[in-house]
């Protein structure tokens, strides 16, 4: 069995990666969502075990203590983590994977999967960022406060990612990420893993 591809997707609060990751799911593609555990408390449109395993900060430190995570970083305040053992099984059972998750993050899953694809999405301007953060209407103006001071920081790191999507209009940054993750499973050598009687016939030799 050829492993899947990991995709990693980042963006500074608002830029609307989730909008994006939603859609994108909705398309039906063959894509399998990480979902975080997180001590941050629940927006009131999420729902545990879907968006996140919402926990608490003591259940949080147990599982980093027992070495569940694969990354784990505080982002604007809470704890993020992502579940090592969920990763290895869909990865292992050929499954392409999608982590939706910050560039400290990114960085401490690349050490294990250095081939893992990043794409960073950026907003318009950052008119557009504070805008969608306060029509969002979910956080706490202190969190959006917080959110929009991280955001800088959080884009100083796009030069580390393969792939940048500008979310202006979010149906043209959906085809972006679409023809991303199809490009991303037409490479030689996962071609070579699907098709390699085919390649090596017309090659007239081994392909390595
Ligand atoms: P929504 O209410 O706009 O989120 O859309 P729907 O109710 O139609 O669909 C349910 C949602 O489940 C989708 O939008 C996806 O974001 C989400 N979803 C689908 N598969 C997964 C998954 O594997 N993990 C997570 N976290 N969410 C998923
Ligand atoms: P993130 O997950 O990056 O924090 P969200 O997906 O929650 O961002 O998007 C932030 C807000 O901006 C939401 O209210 C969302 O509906 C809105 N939004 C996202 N993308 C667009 C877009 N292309 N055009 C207009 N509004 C958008
Ligand atoms: P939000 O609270 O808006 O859902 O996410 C805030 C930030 O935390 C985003 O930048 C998001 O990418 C990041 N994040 C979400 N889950 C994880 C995770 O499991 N690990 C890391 N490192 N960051 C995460």
């Amino acid at each position: 069995m050829t492993p899947g591809n990991l995709f990693i997707i980042s963006a500074p609060s608002g830029a609307g990666k989730t909008s994006l990751v939603k859609a994108l799911l909705k398309t039906g593609i063959d894509l399998r969502l990480s979902v975080s555990y997180t001590t941050r408390p629940a927006r009131p449109d999420e729902v545990d075990g879907r968006d996140y395993h919402f926990v608490s900060q003591d259940a949080f430190e147990q599982r980093l203590k027992q070495g569940e995570f694969i990354e784990s970083a505080e982002v604007y305040g809470n704890y993020y983590g992502t579940s090592q053992k969920w990763i290895d099984e869909t990865i292992l059972s050929g499954h392409d994977i999608l982590l939706e998750i910050d560039s400290q993050g990114m960085q401490q899953v690349r050490c294990v999967f250095p081939d893992a694809v990043g794409i960073f999405v950026l907003p318009p301007s950052p008119e557009v960022l504070e805008a969608r953060l306060r029509q969002r209407g979910q956080d706490s103006l202190e969190a959006i406060t917080r959110r929009l001071a991280a955001a800088r920081e959080e884009m100083a790191h796009v030069s580390q990612y393969d792939y940048v999507i500008i979310n202006e209009k979010l149906g043209t940054a959906l085809q972006d990420l679409t023809c991303i993750i199809h490009a991303e499973r037409l490479r030689i050598s996962r071609q070579l893993d699907r098709h390699r009687s085919l390649i090596t016939q017309f090659a007239g030799m081994p392909v390595p």
